[in-house]
């Protein structure tokens, strides 16, 4: 959990527009944008944009209200688009928890009764 933010990493490639993404959202606070490798139909990432938080543990406290607010407005706007049946929101701390990019971000994975993880 401890170390330096490398600026280097693939979602600050992605928020400077060095690496493509699929975007779904944007506001002043928060960037949203497809998963490559989706867990689900609909998996998005949604992170912060003026942040080097390498995990939610390091982010600023006064950063944390917009981006969640982000997260929840992503999340509706993908209830309203796919109608999945859960939706899960989640965000892992440190490579033993699977954390493998480290630039804070939520995953958002909507669940279908019935259909297994991965599709
Ligand atoms: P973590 O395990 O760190 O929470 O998840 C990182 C997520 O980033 C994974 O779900 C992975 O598929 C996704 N990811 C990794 N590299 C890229 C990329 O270059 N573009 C996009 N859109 N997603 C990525």
């Amino acid at each position: 959990l401890d170390g330096a933010y490398d600026p280097g990493n693939i979602f600050a490639k992605i928020l400077r527009g060095e690496a493509p993404c699929a975007r779904v959202f944007e506001d002043e606070h928060a960037f949203a944008f497809m998963d490559v490798f989706p867990q689900s139909r609909g998996h998005i990432l949604v992170i912060p944009k003026h942040s080097d938080a390498r995990n939610l543990l390091e982010e600023d406290p006064a950063r944390l209200a917009p981006l969640i607010l982000a997260v929840q407005r992503v999340a509706r706007a993908v209830r309203a688009a796919l109608s999945p049946d859960g939706l899960v929101v989640t965000q892992f701390n440190g490579a033993p928890a699977g954390q493998t990019v480290y630039h804070l971000h939520f995953h958002i994975i909507p669940r279908w009764e019935g259909t297994p993880l991965g599709r």
